[in-house]
């Protein structure tokens, strides 16, 4: 399956056709100097320099000879990696109109990345209209974060206001190199905790603790943490306001300065970790200070995410300078045989990663603690991501999706209480005809009076049954302040009762009030094609936009006057954040009660 991953940074632009599952590349472009002198350069040997600074331009040239190289392949999706994902986006996404609007919604917590991402989307989307798009975020792998590690200690409105809180980045990394230790060690990366340090020109480290992570050291923004190639990392917050008030420097120049102009560039001089060492190694004084503060630094976060974690199993070097120089690695490494991590100082020094050894072991064969060089690989990790929605969407489309119904609160009544209501001989009049056959919502509604308040206008659903019925949701219980038992529709024996009110009388019913049990309606078609009976219960994974939710203890109704959907009520439809469209899939539970998954992500 061919995936094109496009890569729209602040001053770069990469995208590659890949293979999915084998990571195989078919070619690849890189872009680099967009703000100044953009330069497009492809693996057929195709060189593009452009006359016009900026990324729309280096963005349309760059597809229309990305379009020209794959007219010949077929295409299954395109992988864009977006920065932050916020709050909104705990896993990759498939790109919709609303989609990018929560993408751009979230431009001010990454002013730098998101709007040139949401660019590359936007235009990659007009270029190949016919192929899913798909987003990956830097953040979601840290969705996992627990509180206490995600909360910043300031006043609480204030955080809540304006989403300050930890997100975390490089998540796509981290996640892929956790991925690959596991694989390299014989281990589920679910049984073991893992530090990953990623160094490349934005660095950071993060706990992975059972599979995931529990710790990073990126927070609301890629600023804070490990010292890197422009930026500062950590500060004491106390420094800014102190640049504010005695340097009298604005808000966007303290930014400029903590991105653009610190870290090992205004230690030193160079971003460039090589240069840094070369200068080093010839006794200048600021680069050997600039890798000092580097290791010290990331051996502090090494140190203390043993500690968060109550030990580690292995630590990984990965990015440009994880994968590349043993002297950030021994310096890192060193001396951490108190938490059982043994250095190979040869091996260290003589490792080189390739594509066919993409994880080295650098620790002694007794070391406890595994040392890792592993090179990651962000857009094969996209394309992975891609690839496994694309065959989710697919096994999800061969069965029938259900669509996913909210029933507001409504009663059934039989021909007695109707009459008593609203006068002998009353006849339901339609107010609007409902999905299943010949029933129908009344213009007719009665009120209904709990031990501690009532309930206006419940609407009466025809036609009318053996059986007075009430079918309510628990807030409407709790505001009632009855407990009605969670039943089928039908079974109302041991319920408790109300009393009704309609235009002509009051009813005192005895029983009949319940919280309908969630179900899907389905003929015995449907019922054949997803394996289930009636009265099954299953599990339906609903997902729409921007997060899904699966919604357990479902039960199964079949007949053939039944058309396909699933009702839930209005609480567990605002807790779904149902819209009208979104549709549910079927995850099969078996007679003996074991829990099959057949479907699970659809959109
Ligand atoms: P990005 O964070 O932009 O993805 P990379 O992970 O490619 O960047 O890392 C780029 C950085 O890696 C360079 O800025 C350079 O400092 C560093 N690097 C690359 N090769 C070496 C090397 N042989 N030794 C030390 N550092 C290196």
């Amino acid at each position: 399956m061919l995936i094109l991953v496009l890569n729209a940074g602040s001053s770069s632009l990469k995208a590659s056709v890949m293979d999915a599952t084998s990571g195989e590349v078919h070619f690849e472009m890189n872009g680099n100097r967009l703000l100044d002198a953009p330069e497009l350069t492809f693996s057929d040997g195709t060189e593009i320099h452009l006359q016009q600074k900026g990324h729309e331009e280096a963005l349309r040239a760059g597809l229309t000879k990305l379009k020209e190289l794959c007219s010949h392949l077929d295409l299954a999706g395109t992988g864009h990696r977006v920065v932050h994902g916020g709050e909104t986006f705990d896993c990759p996404a498939r790109i919709t109109d609303k989609v990018e609007q929560k993408i751009e919604a979230l431009s001010d917590l990454a002013p730098l990345h998101n709007p040139i991402n949401l660019e590359g989307i936007r235009m990659a989307r007009r270029f190949f209209p016919d192929i899913p798009h798909f987003a990956v975020f830097d953040t979601s792998y840290h969705h996992s974060l627990p509180r206490r590690a995600r909360t910043y200690a300031l006043p609480r409105a204030l955080a809540e206001e304006y989403g300050i809180r930890r997100y975390g980045f490089h998540g796509i990394s981290h996640k892929y190199v956790a991925g690959r230790a596991a694989t390299f060690l014989k281990d589920d990366y679910r049984n073991l905790r893992l530090i990953s340090c990623h160094l490349g020109n934005g660095c950071s480290v993060a706990a992975i603790e059972f599979g995931r992570s529990i710790e990073t050291s990126m927070g609301m923004t890629p600023l804070e943490g490990l010292v890197m190639g422009t930026r500062s990392g950590d500060l004491d917050p106390g420094i800014l306001t102190m640049l504010a008030q005695k340097a009298d420097l604005s808000a966007a120049r303290i930014d400029e300065i903590l991105n653009r102009e610190s870290g090992l560039k205004g230690l030193s001089g160079s971003n460039d970790m090589r240069d840094v060492l070369v200068r080093s190694t010839g006794g200048d004084e600021g680069a050997q200070l600039a890798l000092q503060i580097f290791t010290h630094r990331l051996r502090k976060y090494i140190g203390a995410y043993t500690a968060v974690m109550g030990g580690v199993d292995a630590i990984i070097f990965t990015g440009g300078v994880g994968e590349n120089s043993s002297i950030v690695r021994h310096r890192a490494a060193q001396r951490l045989d108190y938490l059982g991590a043994i250095i190979d100082e040869d091996r260290n020094q003589s490792l080189q990663l390739t594509t066919g050894e993409d994880v080295i072991a650098f620790n002694r064969p007794h070391s406890r603690v595994k040392l890792l060089a592993i090179r990651t690989d962000e857009q094969f990790a996209i394309a992975k991501a891609c690839g496994k929605l694309i065959d989710e969407e697919n096994k999800v489309n061969r069965l029938p999706s259900i669509p996913v119904a909210v029933s507001a609160r409504h009663c059934h009544l039989t021909r007695a209480t109707l009459d008593q209501l609203f006068g002998v001989g009353h006849e339901l009049t339609v107010k609007k005809w409902l999905s299943q056959p010949g029933q129908f919502a009344a213009n007719e509604t009665v009120t209904v009076i709990g031990p501690k308040n009532q309930l206006e206008r419940v609407r009466i659903l025809g036609p009318l049954r053996s059986v007075d019925q009430v079918e309510i949701s628990r807030t409407d219980e709790f505001f009632l302040g009855i407990d009605a038992p969670v039943r089928e529709s039908g079974k109302v024996d041991n319920t408790p009762g109300c009393r009704l009110v309609g235009p002509s009388g009051h009813v005192d019913l005895e029983n009949g009030l319940i919280c309908a049990w969630r179900h899907i309606h389905m003929t015995p078609d449907d019922a054949s094609r997803f394996g289930v009976a009636d009265r099954d219960v299953v599990e339906v994974a609903i997902r729409n936009d921007e997060r899904g939710l699966t919604f357990g203890n479902v039960l199964v109704r079949v007949s053939p006057d039944y058309l396909l959907e699933m009702h839930i009520d209005t609480d567990e439809g605002n807790a779904a954040e149902i819209t009208p469209g979104d549709t549910g899939a079927l995850m099969h539970s078996s007679a003996e009660g074991q829990l099959k998954r057949k479907a699970v992500s659809f959109y």
